[in-house]
């Protein structure tokens, strides 16, 4: 018979060694727990040939902001930092109309960066970081089939045997992506509330090569410190900027403009007629092989709540909430979910050894803080689902128009009269202290994309209502200018006419 004080380490079992499901395994190993993280392809390990393959299903690279580096930051510092060695800053939006003409639109006044990273590198590094943490197993090609969760085990396809095993668990993370095995179970035990949504449009991605000079050297077709936007109303092209000099390039169109595109000629020379110097730059002969070899990729946005099941279970990541890609939030918000779940464990004190003595009370402080997880986290990941889908208006057509400029011209005027001076690595520490986000509603005046991406101190929930209200200013304002040059123009015109008849 064990003895009551005797302890041991509890055990997780993180499904999915995708970004989110890394920095979940890398954080609960910080906190002592004995950590197993199962991913089902092998494609994931570096090792591995097949795995820059894989990393390829989806866009070659993606943005990451603040609220992202500030996650990684709070678990391991030192490893935010040298992993951003690698990203490329882009300081702003550069607008491509189809005149030729640029336009460029800086993302903050302080100049602040979104940073342009490459998937592969992302996993890759990740995948390193846990393999070299002494408190993780990482098991690839086991793919979980089925979660018990009143007896706490999971049984898996083990792709190097071909057989089934099982494993068990204290606590089991569902870091498995949008098509998550780990939710579908879940959903047999939990009152779950899901909501999935196909939105109308696809995306295929192009590669922009580099430039060569007369003496060799790769120079980037594009200013790199850019990201690329070719607006066209009911689509877009945008590119972002790789370390190798060749920009990653994607056409977002409705499913019905691409059906229509169905023969190599007809798609050459619709691309050619909207964007011509795009064109230049990628070369028919690759946009063409692109567009004849690369997918057409759906885009999926789903919603669930609550995220956890009593003291044992909790989804994060694309697993619980995937999002439209156009406020490049999705990763963000993925490893922001591990930034929040590690604050509530620390509020609630949970402990990563027990012993008979503490079993109970331990699970009842893990089941605290998987509740205020879910409790605290849906009305942000609501907040932040909504942000990014009306962004797509406002990056595929918005942005040129006058009414969006002077609105834009108006916010930044405001926020430049209102706002406080401040550097951004003061949020970022902020974030690394033991609280959710900062207390109060931001001060002064913030246009929303700053408060999106370079503001982690600051709920999405937040962002949201803070937006509303200023939005509702800033309309007000708007018509109170258009009644006073109505105004002014109907006196002018009066005075006009009075004296061209006296
Ligand atoms: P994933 O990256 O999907 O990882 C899940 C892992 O689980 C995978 O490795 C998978 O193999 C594994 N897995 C799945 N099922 C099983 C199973 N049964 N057993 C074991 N393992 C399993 N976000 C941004 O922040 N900025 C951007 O600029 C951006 N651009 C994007 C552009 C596009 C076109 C798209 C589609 C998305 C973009 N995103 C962006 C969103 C971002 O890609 C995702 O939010 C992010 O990859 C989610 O990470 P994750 O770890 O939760 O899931």
């Amino acid at each position: 018979m064990s003895s009551p004080n005797i302890s041991r380490k509890r055990r997780a079992a993180v499904i999915g060694a995708g970004p989110v499901g890394c920095l979940a395994a890398l954080m609960l190993a910080k906190r002592g727990w004995e950590v197993s993280l199962y991913e089902g392809r092998s494609a994931l390990d570096p090792r591995s040939s097949l795995f820059k393959s894989a990393a390829k299903q989806r866009s070659i690279n993606l943005a990451i902001s603040h609220r992202g580096i500030a996650a990684m930051h709070a678990i391991d510092g030192s490893m935010a930092q040298r992993f951003m060695q690698t990203a490329i800053p882009m300081k702003g939006r550069m607008i491509h109309h189809l005149d030729g003409k640029l336009y460029s639109q800086l993302y903050d006044r302080d100049g602040q960066c979104i940073n342009s990273i490459d998937r592969a590198l992302l996993n890759e590094y990740f995948v390193d970081q846990v393999s070299a943490s002494e408190n993780i197993r990482v098991f690839f090609r086991h793919k979980v089939q089925t979660v018990d969760f009143e007896s706490k085990n999971i049984t898996f396809e083990n792709m190097n045997t071909s057989r089934k095993t099982t494993a068990s668990f204290d606590f089991c993370v569902g870091a498995d992506g949008s098509y998550s095995v780990v939710r579908r179970q879940l959903m047999r035990v939990v009152r779950m509330d899901y909501q999935q949504e196909y939105i109308k449009h696809e995306y295929i991605e192009f590669k922009m090569p580099a430039s060569q000079d007369n003496e060799g050297h790769l120079n980037f077709a594009l200013d790199p410190s850019h990201l690329h936007i070719w607006p066209r109303r009911s689509y877009m092209f945008i590119a972002l900027p790789n370390q190798d000099h060749t920009f990653t390039c994607t056409l977002f169109a409705p499913s019905e403009e691409l059906d229509r595109l169905d023969t190599q000629n007809i798609f050459l020379n619709w691309f050619k007629s909207n964007f011509p110097d795009a064109l230049l730059a990628i070369g028919e002969k690759n946009l063409i092989n692109d567009y004849t070899h690369n997918p057409r990729s759906p885009l999926i946005c789903t919603k669930s709540n609550p995220y956890h099941y009593k003291d044992r279970a909790i989804l994060l990541g694309d697993a619980a909430h995937s999002m439209v890609p156009f406020y490049g939030q999705g990763l963000n918000c993925g490893l922001e979910d591990v930034r929040i779940l590690d604050v509530l464990l620390s509020q609630e004190s949970v402990m990563s050894t027990v012993s008979e003595r503490t079993v109970d009370r331990e699970d009842e402080r893990l089941m605290r803080a998987l509740s205020r997880y879910s409790q605290e986290r849906h009305k942000d990941l609501l907040a932040i689902a909504e942000l990014a889908m009306a962004n797509y208006v406002e990056m595929r057509h918005l942005v040129t128009t006058p009414i969006y400029l002077a609105r834009k011209a108006l916010d930044n005027l405001l926020y430049t009269l209102s706002s406080p001076q401040y550097r951004s690595l003061s949020y970022l520490n902020m974030v690394l202290s033991s609280e959710l986000y900062a207390e109060n509603e931001p001060k002064g005046w913030l246009p929303l994309y700053t408060l999106v991406t370079f503001r982690p101190d600051v709920r999405y929930d937040t962002v949201r209502r803070t937006v509303a209200r200023q939005s509702a200013i800033l309309t007000g304002v708007g018509y109170v200018g258009a009644a006073v040059l109505l105004g002014v123009a109907g006196v002018w015109m009066s005075y006009a006419t009075r004296s061209r008849y006296r």
